[in-house]
């Protein structure tokens, strides 16, 4: 059977329908009665209810956060939910009417895919959420510069002090003693300069002319 030319009011109430999200919670704890009449025809959709859902499905979602659904039978679609019955039951033959029973007996994988895509939205549209939310919170949290080592890096150029290369504040770089604390070199300011990783490393517990002077002979050699 074609697919009906629906109207976009017709689809945005098919795109409102749901996939009975819990069939355990509605095997178990839900009242089913089959519907008839001349809407519902012959038994092919039920309506639920919840015998006490706060207390035994406190964290449920989907549909039956409404106490009344009605549900088509063999898809397991939700097309009214509402808090009392006759209201569930009316937006049910609401929806109905609009479709038309006869496309809507033809339409169950249609609506299925309906409802499967508007959870995957759904999701699609939380995942994005999450993720503009992760960068909003990073450009909140610029990394915080001391005091001390923007002065280190402004009073360097922000070269490194001994090859120049460039470097960047908020970049990988060391602040370097020139006297190394480890011949009792101070953190004052005057003894600290901005350094790359590979001279850091390289420069160890040498003082900074001592480095400079074994690079000088190592270039010559
Ligand atoms: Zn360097």
């Amino acid at each position: 059977v074609a697919e009906p030319a629906f109207t976009e009011r017709q689809w945005k109430a098919i795109a409102r329908i749901e996939e009975c999200s819990c069939e355990r919670w509605f095997l178990e704890e839900c009242v089913k009665k089959q519907i008839y009449g001349p809407t519902f025809a012959d038994g092919e959709y039920y309506i639920a209810w919840a015998v006490n859902r706060y207390d035994v499905h406190p964290e449920f979602v989907g549909p039956v956060e409404h106490t009344f659904s009605v549900i088509e039978a063999l898809s397991g679609l939700v097309l009214g939910a509402a808090d009392n019955k006759l209201d569930a039951l009316k937006v049910a033959r609401d929806f109905i009417a609009l479709i038309g029973r006869k496309h809507l007996l033809t339409m169950r994988g249609r609506l299925i895919e309906a409802a499967t895509v508007r959870a995957a939205d759904a999701q699609a549209k939380a995942a994005q959420i999450e993720a503009a939310q992760a960068i909003a919170k990073a450009q909140q949290k610029p990394r915080k510069i001391a005091k001390r080592a923007r002065a280190v890096f402004e009073a360097s150029e922000g070269k490194c002090h001994y090859c120049e290369t460039v470097l960047t504040l908020d970049g990988k770089w060391h602040i370097e003693h020139k006297i190394p604390r480890a011949l009792f070199g101070g953190s004052e300011q005057s003894n600290l300069v901005a350094s790359c990783t590979s001279c850091n490393h390289a420069k160890r517990d040498k003082t900074d002319l001592e480095f400079i002077a074994a690079r000088n002979a190592a270039k010559a050699g």
